[in-house]
């Protein structure tokens, strides 16, 4: 195993934790601030989202945006990073047909579709999108996942720069200048304040992504190589993982805006919209880790992903989730306790074999990393067995 850690974030929160006195988030969630009550910021943002901003003030400003870049010969006009997820289709949807643009959808492939993900990109299609997929090598992203699993504690690792970088390339490559993404997360979720009202990413976030994707991309190569992980032959397609720089962005003019900050961001209703005019569909059973079945099904290692959050900050995919509907006023914040302490870090069993052998693990050592990604500050071990030493109530 290697003992190097790349992220080392969970190690930096608080050593007292508390909870949201709203939600169910706790201040173990990177970047998350708190008032004076303990209310989160993702909570004070929604008291602003549900009770001040005029959103159709903000609808006319979406206007006059897509005005300046509409094509007028039925070309595309707008790249919408879409994983044919309930978002992206509710954003390409409202695009094409409420607002008379011309969307190309632009897809960085999970690391391996599930059946219900697969069959809802074909939706996606069959609903009137036209979708350019990127399909890494599964040789070079399965190193850079299992690398991102044993390095920084997330398998994601290489969905998350794939992702970021790929609709700008095409953007490029495309000459389509207007990005436009579904949710800024730390706004919606929290940890985003100085975003709240900014709909653009501002040449300083643009040349951020490019320098982060660089530093990092190069540290877990060069860890890759040294332990024998990555050899040099692997690398043929790192390209598709660095993000392009402010300089080739700037030839085309790209201009990366966020939809939730023209429209009001409800996952639930989001959901709702995609069934109703994509074809989108839930999964039969609910996910493992929550209670929901319609959120993050693409990817078989989205369960293993966030089991990961759940073991460095102690919060899991039901937290997340359940904060996001008691700020949508679906739940309240008892019953969301009650779903946290049912299904919060409930082990992803259904695609682990799979996992395993895409990261190239045994068993044992699948859970030695995962050992080593527990903060002492959250986590007891008891007769062998690991708890979490503070839970929500
Ligand atoms: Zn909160």
């Amino acid at each position: 195993m290697i003992s190097t850690i790349l992220d080392t974030r969970f190690l930096e929160g608080d050593k007292e934790v508390f909870y949201c006195s709203r939600c169910v988030n706790s201040n173990q969630r990177p970047g998350l601030t708190f008032d004076e009550n303990k209310v989160c910021d993702a909570c004070e943002y929604a008291d602003l989202k549900y009770t001040q901003i005029d959103w159709g003030k903000r609808e006319q400003e979406l206007k006059t945006l897509l005005d300046r870049f509409r094509s007028k010969d039925g070309s595309f006009d707008v790249i919408v990073p879409s994983s044919g997820g309930k978002d992206s289709c509710l954003v390409a949807h409202q695009l094409k047909y409420k607002y008379d643009m011309h969307p190309l959808a632009v897809t960085w492939a999970p690391s391996q579709y599930t059946k219900i993900g697969w069959k809802n990109l074909e939706n996606f299609r069959n609903a009137g999108f036209d979708t350019i997929l990127g399909f890494p090598n599964n040789h070079l992203y399965s190193k850079l996942a299992r690398l991102g699993f044993e390095l920084s504690g997330d398998p994601f690792w290489p969905w998350h720069y794939g992702q970021r970088a790929f609709p700008m390339s095409v953007a490029i490559k495309h000459k389509i200048p207007l990005v436009i993404y579904g949710e800024r997360t730390s706004v919606e979720y929290g940890g985003g304040k100085e975003y709240w009202y900014k709909p653009v990413e501002e040449l300083r976030d643009l040349q951020g992504h490019a320098i982060s994707n660089a530093t990092n991309l190069d540290k877990l190569v060069k860890e890759g190589i040294n332990h024998g992980v990555l050899v040099s032959s692997d690398l043929s397609g790192i390209e598709q993982y660095h993000y392009p720089s402010v300089e080739s962005l700037n030839s085309v003019g790209v201009e990366v805006h966020w939809f939730s900050y023209y429209h009001k961001w409800v996952p639930q209703e989001n959901y709702y919209y995609a069934v109703k005019h994509c074809g989108f569909e839930p999964n039969s059973s609910r996910s493992e880790g929550t209670y929901s079945k319609y959120s993050s099904l693409d990817d078989k290692l989205d369960g293993l992903h966030f089991f990961l959050q759940y073991i460095k900050y102690g919060i899991g995919r039901c937290t997340s989730e359940a904060s996001q509907e008691i700020r949508s006023g679906h739940i309240t914040r008892d019953e969301a306790v009650s779903l946290v302490k049912q299904f919060d870090g409930e082990f992803p069993r259904e695609h682990f074999a799979e996992s395993l052998k895409f990261l190239d693990l045994s068993e044992d050592e699948f859970w030695l990393i995962i050992d080593k990604f527990r903060p002492p500050h959250l986590w007891d071990s008891l007769k062998g067995e690991w708890k979490l030493k503070t839970i929500v109530s």
